[in-house]
């Protein structure tokens, strides 16, 4: 039985104030959760944040005492060097964060990062120790070129390059977010979701065999709220959700938490 993941992506939102705001509130959210408490101490779900680069120290600092995963938004493919604003898998790791994600579809497309630079980014990440939730999803101009498969192929195949099957089963979680869903109140069907996520486990299979594909984590991210939360995640082949918006408010944040059981 695989875990649940449930993970907030914060985006441009909470800088050190408010993430110290946010997890006090999220820590009394916690306590008045037993039965969410009492999942992620038996391994049944785990509850993960991605967060600004400027707040991963608060965020660790103050999910210490947690169980929380704390994860980046975004790192870059070399450890150190002569790269003006950007933040190293060295630097992450350091601070105590577990995870980053790598190709958000907001990195592809206004940062316009390209499958190989993703595919760079995957191997720090991995080689440096984190764990790496590989965003892909498409267009709705895709979607309608009935080229959706294909693309999500593509960001797959070409993202996880020279993985090996081992670290893909381990370390690796894909987050599926069809680009049109994103921040836009619409959601994919959870049969829609439940399509891609069960063609992206068949693409683990292809590609690492069926004891990875078996094992692989696969989220559906997209305008994911506590109301659609659990048809979401009755399907088969969806293990969590990348929640944007909804993520912000631990009030709310935890009601998606709590109805993912
Ligand atoms: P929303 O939940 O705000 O649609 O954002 C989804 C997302 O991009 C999570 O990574």
């Amino acid at each position: 039985m695989r875990r649940k993941f449930i993970a907030g992506n914060w985006k441009m939102h909470n800088g050190p104030a408010a993430t110290k705001e946010f997890f006090g509130k999220f820590a009394a959210e916690l306590k008045g959760s037993p039965e969410v408490e009492k999942a992620i101490a038996e391994g049944r779900e785990e509850v993960a944040f991605f967060v600004p680069a400027v707040s991963l120290l608060t965020a660790v600092g103050e999910s210490k005492d947690t169980p929380l995963i704390i994860g980046a938004e975004n790192c870059h493919w070399e450890p150190k060097g002569a790269f003006t604003g950007e933040t190293s898998v060295p630097m992450i790791a350091e601070i105590g964060a577990t995870h980053t994600l790598v190709g958000h579809s907001e990195r592809r497309h206004i940062f316009r990062e390209t499958d190989e630079e993703l595919n760079k980014k995957m191997h720090a990440a991995l080689e440096g120790g984190l764990s790496a939730v590989l965003c892909v999803g498409e267009t709705l101009e895709e979607r309608e070129a009935n080229k959706a498969f294909e693309v999500i192929r593509t960001q797959f195949v070409e993202g996880l390059k020279g993985v090996d099957a081992g670290t893909v089963a381990e370390k690796v979680i894909i987050a599926y977010e069809p680009v049109w869903a994103i921040g836009t109140g619409k959601t994919a069907s959870a049969g829609d979701a439940e399509e891609v996520c069960r063609y992206i486990r068949r693409l683990a299979d292809e590609s690492f065999g069926s004891e990875a594909a078996e094992m692989l984590i696969i989220l559906y991210g997209g305008s994911v709220k506590p109301e659609n939360t659990k048809g979401i995640m009755s399907q088969p082949d969806v293990d969590g959700v990348l929640v944007g918006g909804a993520s912000l408010k631990p009030e709310v944040f935890i009601e998606i938490v709590r109805n993912a059981l």
